[in-house]
């Protein structure tokens, strides 16, 4: 590649060029897979700032809305479960915690 290719290339940069540069610099929230523990349903979706710790992680269960609490494991001994919704577009996260 010459100088000036790369110039080119640099001043008007092809879509995965730049698509790799936005989730580099994080302008731009890379997508998450979200996947329902009770079904496997899933959904890609755009991760946000609210979204309790372990979601993203898939350190917490997840079901759809409306599937009953006792489609999911009991929170271990010594744990606490709050739950979470309005994650995705039919989400509930179960996050555990220390009691
Ligand atoms: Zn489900």
């Amino acid at each position: 590649m010459t100088e000036s290719e790369f110039a080119a290339l640099d001043a008007d940069p092809p879509a995965w060029l730049r698509q790799s540069r936005e989730n580099r610099t994080g302008k731009r929230p890379v997508w998450v897979e979200l996947r329902c523990d009770v079904c496997g349903f899933t959904e890609t979706a755009r991760p946000k700032k609210w979204w309790p710790a372990g979601v993203i992680e898939h350190g917490a269960y997840l079901s759809c809305d409306f599937h009953g609490a006792d489609e999911l494991p009991d929170p271990p001994p010594g744990m606490s479960r709050t739950e979470v919704d309005g994650i995705g577009s039919r989400f509930i996260a179960m996050v555990d915690a220390p009691a």
